[in-house]
């Protein structure tokens, strides 16, 4: 079934290490071979074994509207003939950078960078030139991209590989980044009380998505909007996954709490590499050349990435009624699935909003990294080589959130389910 998929691993294990260019995509966490996808098409993955899957990762969420989405690869053939990159300003950027400034609240200014990672690694350093302090807090199990400062209790990849610390970060920087648990309120007041006059910034994923799906508690954000407007701290919204995901506006818009800085990537790029960080005028203008605080990249502002991004966000700029239909896909198939994890006899504790989801098996609610933590992993590894064999690719670790796609037809919902009751029923 898998058989091609093998070989290829075996061959990219000599020349990539661990024979993926990113972690989680080896599986390590469920076991078992990685599948090595040929094409997709709307709501389906298609290996080079011949297999076909429904995707609930959706590239880890840039295909809102499934793949290979018509448009956005017309806008791609179209401006590849022009250049694939020119290493100087077009009006392309003007253009995604007014759009998104029209979408998103309280931002004025955005800049463009290569990936999420770019965008959280800037928005610290831009925070950090703003107030002139060194120190930040991050919650355990966030994860805001490989950025050294940032490689700190950083949640799903880094819990897949069960790593407490990451060799190469020095503990110098790592002094500098303070940990608080999700949703502990009280945890970020002592660590400002103690380090009260030297923290930059508070940087969190508004709706976590990397230890599962983790909504934030009644009171957790607005809490954080006021600590740091009492202590002169930067709020960073790092909305690489839920930003144009969860509305046009994102998490902001959604809850109705402002940032000072917000992150995107995902989505923003429609599956090319692209971050952006985006703020009001007064922060944002601290970024060189108009300020101090430096940052550049050769490709940031890629012509090819900007079309994809635009025609995209253009999309569900003009299209708000898909957020709806997304948001009424997810229920329908959670309350699927709960029907397949009850009749099985299985505990499970689903977090969903909007179109991100997560299931982990357990009696208990999930709210942070440890309730996360301590749910049981054995029986998410069954359950997705099960999903694997039916036709259901889900995310390969317990603590990814699922993304949905508004490719997805109630057909491949009820599909889904079916798989899942069938599936529970053989591992039980
Ligand atoms: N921030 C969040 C919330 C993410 O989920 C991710 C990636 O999954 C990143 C930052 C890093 O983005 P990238 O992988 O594009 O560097």
């Amino acid at each position: 079934m898998y058989s091609k998929s093998e070989m290829l691993f075996g061959k990219a294990k000599e020349v990539i290490p661990g024979g993926v260019n990113s972690p989680v995509r080896a599986f390590k966490s469920v076991g078992g071979t990685p599948i090595f996808m040929e094409r997709a098409k709307g709501a389906y993955m298609y290996d080079v074994d011949g297999n076909r899957y429904i995707d609930y990762i959706n590239s880890w969420g840039p295909m809102i509207l499934g793949h290979a989405y018509e448009p956005v690869v017309k806008a791609i053939q179209e401006y590849a003939t022009y250049s694939t990159s020119f290493g100087a300003p077009t009006e392309l950027e003007i253009k995604i950078a007014e759009l998104i400034v029209s979408m998103v609240p309280n931002i004025d200014m955005v800049r463009m960078v290569n990936s999420g990672t770019e965008a959280c690694m800037t928005a610290l350093r831009l925070a950090r030139g703003y107030t002139g302090r060194n120190k930040f807090i991050k919650f355990e199990g966030c994860y805001h991209g490989h950025a050294d400062a940032f490689l700190v209790s950083a949640g799903s990849g880094v819990a897949t590989l069960g790593l407490q610390s990451i060799p190469g970060v020095t503990a110098t920087v790592a002094d500098d980044t303070l940990t608080a648990p999700y949703n502990n309120l009280p945890a970020v007041e002592q660590l400002v009380a103690t380090y009260a006059g030297q923290i930059a910034a508070i940087i969190v994923e508004p709706i976590a998505g990397n230890m599962g799906c983790i909504l934030p508690q009644p009171g957790f954000l607005e809490g954080l909007r006021k600590i740091c407007d009492e202590h002169n701290i930067v709020l960073i919204f790092d909305e690489v996954m839920t930003g144009f995901r969860l509305a046009r506006g994102g998490a902001q818009e959604l809850l109705g709490i402002k940032a000072d800085l917000v992150t995107f990537g995902k989505i923003i790029g429609a599956g090319m590499p692209v971050g952006a960080i985006a703020g009001p005028r007064e922060i944002m203008e601290n970024l060189a050349p108009a300020g101090k605080v430096y940052q550049a990249g050769t490709l940031s502002g890629n012509p090819i990435a900007m079309i994809a991004g635009y025609t995209l966000l253009q999309t569900l700029n003009d299209n708000p009624v898909i957020y709806q239909q997304l948001a009424e896909k997810a229920t329908y198939l959670v309350n699927g699935l709960k029907e397949a994890f009850g009749a099985a006899g299985i505990v499970h504790s689903i977090n969903q909003i909007g179109s991100m989801l997560s299931a982990h098996f357990t009696e208990y609610p999930i709210i942070d990294f440890s309730s996360a933590s301590a749910a049981n992993n054995e029986i998410f590894r069954r359950f997705f080589h099960a999903m694997l064999e039916r036709g259901v690719y889900l995310p390969p670790s317990a603590f990814e959130s699922w993304f949905m796609s508004n490719a997805l037809t109630t057909e491949d919902l009820d599909q889904t389910i079916a798989a899942a009751k069938s599936a529970m029923q053989a591992i039980k």
